[in-house]
């Protein structure tokens, strides 16, 4: 293991001082999952980690009727799969926290590091883009609002900037009550999606209002496929119009190949499993 300097601040201005102090040299550490992995790779080799554990409310969860969910970036997978605010009123983002990694991972990774770490074959981007969630993104002297759709920039890179941290996770209160979440993981239910889908709708009678797809492992970023909502936005869902659907949304994705299969193939299930996403949000409606 290398070398360095822990610090740990006891509030939120402290982090933002040590952050500015120490610039690039520093990195900030939240439950360590990720960070201390890449660190034995030598992939980053900070000389000053900045722990987040202590600072006051950063785990918080509330829930209001009127402004929705919000969530302290340091809240563990754990506390938001197993928050009953959670389980009732935002269904999707239970399910999706329970198929994050195993109980050892849930119980020290944060929502915030599994975002701000810009990893597209991570869980949770992709049910928060489909709730039309927003991120808090602060710094010693100024605070901004990103959507979650926008805060993925490429392979590991997001929209944080230099002395920024990701304080806040925020979803409005639904929009759309059906709702599917989608882990392809054949080789383990422990292991990264091969092709996750994510997708909320709003409909009667059998039609389509409103919806939100997106999908994660198929690109290098999480991604939004907006060309497959506008197939089925206001129109009466058929088989053919969800097949199509799929369809579309296999034109907006950009797999690699990888252990986790060809390319081509995780086309294939794009295919096939935003077909079945639409299918199950349709079902959840009645
Ligand atoms: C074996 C294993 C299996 C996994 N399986 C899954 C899975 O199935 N699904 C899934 O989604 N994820 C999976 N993960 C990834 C895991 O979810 C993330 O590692 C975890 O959420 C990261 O959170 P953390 O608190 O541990 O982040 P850390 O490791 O502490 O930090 C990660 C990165 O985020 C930065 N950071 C942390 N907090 C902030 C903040 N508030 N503001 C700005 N930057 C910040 C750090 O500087 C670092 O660059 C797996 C990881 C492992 C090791």
């Amino acid at each position: 293991m290398i070398r360095f300097d822990y610090l740990e601040p006891a509030t939120l201005s402290e982090a933002f001082s040590l952050l500015e102090q120490h610039g690039d040299n520093a990195r900030v550490i939240a439950g360590g999952t990720s960070l201390i992995i890449w660190m034995r790779q030598r992939l980053l080799m900070p000389q000053v980690v900045i722990g987040l554990g202590r600072i006051p409310e950063f785990d918080t969860i509330t829930f209001d009727r009127q402004q929705g969910l919000r969530i302290g970036a340091g809240a563990r997978h754990r506390d938001i799969e197993l928050s009953p605010a959670v389980k009732q009123h935002y269904p999707l983002l239970h399910e999706t926290f329970r198929k994050v990694a195993q109980p050892r991972i849930r119980n020290m990774g944060t929502i915030g590091g599994n975002l701000a770490g810009g990893d597209p074959l991570t869980d949770p981007g992709a049910s928060l883009i489909a709730l039309d969630a927003e991120l808090t993104l602060a710094s010693s002297n100024a605070r901004r609002t990103v959507s979650v759709e926008d805060f993925f920039v490429d392979y590991y890179q997001t929209a944080l900037e230099p002395g920024e941290l990701l304080t806040e996770i925020r979803v409005p209160p639904p929009q759309r009550p059906g709702w599917s979440h989608i882990k392809f993981t054949p080789r383990s239910v422990e292991d990264f999606a091969t092709v996750g889908v994510a997708m909320t709708l709003r409909g009667k009678a059998g039609s389509c209002e409103d919806v939100r797809l997106a999908l994660n492992s198929v690109a290098s970023t999480i991604v939004r496929a907006k060309r497959a909502e506008d197939v089925l936005r206001g129109q009466r869902l058929s088989d053919d119009l969800l097949r199509e659907a799929g369809e579309i949304a296999a034109t907006e994705v950009d797999p690699m190949d990888d252990n986790r299969g060809s390319a081509d193939y995780k086309r294939d299930l794009v295919k096939v499993l935003v077909r079945r996403a639409a299918e199950q949000a349709i079902q959840r409606l009645s």
